[in-house]
């Protein structure tokens, strides 16, 4: 079908989970996005965009998939049979639900159940957290189903300031990425590696798959997942061993180097090549780069982090920074946490202080545990998704269904689209795209504040989450006028509005041509170890930590393995056809999803190319087209993942194999990538 010609282009950002935050320019015509193309208005992503964004986004709007009025249950729950409804009667209904478990069991029986769906201040985290506060529900613990160990591994070194912005890469002359499929989750660092090699900088690749960016590295080293702290570790010893540390840098800004050593020095240089599944040679000319690299430049992915060692790792990788004095010079430094240069002011926005004392607070990670645990006191009896699909988000998938399946549950649901999670609710309410209401954003892979204001009008009868919790709130007879608040005072709540770098300007008047740099706020580059100092209590780079040791027990990083009876280690990163399950519904991901498989693994099992396959574990089963390659070492298997559940015949994706019981070593974050299966023609599966 041929798509209407764009009668105008308007500015807008995108806003999904994803670390670059373009700049977009979307195609309009008669209230329809068309089309969606990259703008300039970000000098970072400067006019290019992801290829799904491009292809996905008109479906997405205005597709079949959308909800475009609120809806009840009729059918079994799950089933997804529903009925039209009012929104006074959708409303109506969840004051009712809710008021019913309130009154039986108390306000924390009512779980808010939302994650990262839209990354915009407003629609993110605003009114809606007002409401729950005020309501006194059970708070969620969201950062461990991703981000939050990657995050507190870079505090635990560095405190609260900002690390290096991507563009200062392009001065790098070594450039690691450990565990980035910049392809597929970066793709502004695509190019500026590209721009750094062009001035022959080195380019070292860790990753347990041949990524696009490892296939031009001038050193890959494909390591088994999970094992990145010993290879960090080793490394630290090795260049200790080199004589590769920079003393005076030491010195002046790095603290507990003893204890971290300590640990280092217990692996020797075979002890990381059996562990980590690397050879000897890969791991000198690894220690050989490290080691005379004037200025390396580090970045590190989420994948790291969905494992048990996987604050260790990432804490490792970032010591080595420290310790060989790659940091304080432009060029030399972490890719990390660039966003905590923004101004923002959630304790405005959010309103935490309106949490009842005592109030508990749940693991995002436990949530079906907790749906189905008969001793939790006080059980949860209602649960109101949002900005989440996380039937297709959640390890142990078939926990967490059987979970919203419970018949007492009240469940409510709001979305743009009709995923797999709102066919549990009870009542959906349809909500608007980011492109039909106004919003500010930060980003948490540049540096670079914006403003979006809509393109086109609410489709059907859509809200935005700011007036449908304003609606809720009044139904609800919340009369403090912060219920009342609008999205322009909104946003003038989520930055702080007194920052020198907005110039004067409110947040919620800033202009939608032009991104705001966030520089340091006497508008220098950040640079960390120079013109910002780690926030740390001590004032240095802390290799040991004391609130780890005393939260986690992990002052230092330490390695443990997680061993399994079962022979394949299932990792399940990043589509290039979706952000985690958004866009899960187009026609491109409706399709069997598939996986990589070694050959030597996929002979010892008779598996041919392109044949379907069952993959399975304890926890579930999925069926899968296998792609026979060497992209991934013999042991592992790779799926993407986000895919929906009728793309198996099984009913269930491999989010179904993965355990919410296991966690990480800090802050008990979700190890996906700790997930073992076997698999087998389909025919012959067990
Ligand atoms: S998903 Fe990422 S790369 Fe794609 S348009 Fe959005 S911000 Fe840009």
């Amino acid at each position: 079908m041929r798509e209407p010609a764009v009668k105008e282009f308007k500015p807008s950002v995108c806003p999904l989970d994803c670390p670059d935050t373009c700049s977009l320019s979307v195609g309009v015509s008669d209230d329809q996005v068309v089309q969606v193309r990259g703008s300039q208005a970000n000098p970072y992503t400067a006019g290019a965009i992801c290829e799904k964004v491009a292809k996905y986004y008109p479906e997405f709007v205005h597709g079949d998939y959308r909800l475009t009025r609120p809806l009840k249950r009729v059918g079994p729950r799950g089933s997804g049979e529903f009925e039209p409804i009012s929104w006074d009667e959708a409303l109506d209904r969840i004051h009712r639900g809710l008021s019913r478990a309130i009154d039986e069991f108390g306000p924390q029986s009512v779980l808010p159940l939302n994650y990262a769906g839209p990354h915009g201040q407003i629609s993110g985290g605003s009114m809606d957290r007002r409401f729950f506060h005020q309501l006194g529900a059970s708070l969620l613990d969201r950062g461990p189903l991703c981000g939050v160990v990657r995050g507190t591994a870079y505090t635990s070194l560095f405190g609260n300031a900002p690390g290096m912005p991507p563009e200062q890469i392009t001065q790098a002359d070594v450039i690691a990425v450990w565990g980035n499929n910049v392809t597929v989750s970066n793709l502004h660092l695509a190019r500026v590696i590209k721009s750094a090699r062009e001035k022959d900088a080195l380019l070292i690749v860790v990753d347990p798959k041949r990524t696009r960016i490892a296939e031009q590295a001038h050193l890959y080293i494909q390591i088994k997942p999970g094992t990145d702290v010993v290879l960090a570790l080793g490394l630290a010893a090795e260049l200790e061993r080199l004589d590769a540390f920079d003393n005076r840098f030491i010195e002046r800004w790095v603290e507990g180097v003893d204890p971290f050593m300590h640990e280092a020095r217990k692996y020797t240089v075979s002890d990381v090549l059996g562990i980590c599944g690397i050879n000897q040679q890969q791991f000198e000319q690894l220690a050989e780069i490290y080691a005379g690299a004037k200025r390396l430049a580090l970045s590190i992915g989420n994948g790291i982090e969905r494992g048990h060692s996987g604050g260790s790792s990432l804490r490792a990788i970032m010591s080595l920074n420290a310790l060989t004095g790659q940091l304080g010079r432009v060029g030399a430094g972490i890719f990390a946490k660039p966003g905590l240069a923004f101004p923002l002011t959630p304790e405005k926005l959010q309103r935490p202080d309106l949490i009842p004392a005592g109030t508990r607070t749940l693991n995002i990670v436990d949530v079906g545990r907790h749906l189905l645990d008969e001793h939790l006191d006080p059980p949860i009896k209602a649960v109101f998704i949002y900005n989440h699909n996380p039937v297709c988000t959640h390890p142990d998938q078939n926990r967490m269904r059987r979970g919203l399946g419970r018949e007492d549950l009240f469940v409510v649901g709001a979305d743009i689209v009709m995923t797999d999670s709102m066919a549990y609710a009870d009542v959906v309410l349809p909500a608007c795209s980011h492109f039909e209401f106004d919003d500010i954003y930060a980003a948490y892979g540049q540096s670079y504040l914006q403003r979006a204001e809509p393109v086109i009008p609410p489709v059907g009868e859509s809200l935005p989450n700011t007036e449908i919790f304003r609606r809720l709130a009044a139904r609800f007879g919340f009369e403090d006028p912060i219920f009342l608040e609008t999205d322009a005072q909104l946003m003038d709540a989520a930055v702080d509005a007194d920052d020198p770098r907005l110039n004067g300007y409110r947040p919620s008047e800033l202009a939608l041509d032009r991104a705001l740099l966030m520089n340091t706020q006497d508008e220098e580059a950040i640079l960390m170890c120079n013109t910002v100092e780690p926030a740390t209590a001590s004032g240095k780079i802390e290799l040991y930590s004391d609130e780890l040791e005393q939260g986690f027990g992990y002052g230092v990083p330490r390695y443990e393995a997680v061993e399994s009876h079962l022979p394949l280690m299932l990792i399940s990163p990043s589509s290039s056809k979706r952000t985690n399950a958004t866009f899960g519904s187009d026609a491109a991901s409706q399709l069997t999803e598939m996986i990589e498989i070694h050959p030597d693994d996929a002979d010892a099992r008779g598996i041919n190319d392109r044949q379907r396959v069952r993959l399975w574990n304890e926890l579930g089963e999925v069926e899968l087209t296998a792609r026979v390659n060497d992209s991934v070492a013999p042991g592992v298997v790779y799926s993407p993942k986000g895919t929906w559940l009728n793309t198996s015949s099984t009913g269930q994706t491999v989010n179904a194999l993965i355990s919410a019981d296991l966690k990480t070593d800090i802050m008990n974050g979700a190890c996906y990538n700790d997930t073992y299966v076997d698999c087998a023609p389909l025919e012959s599966a067990v």
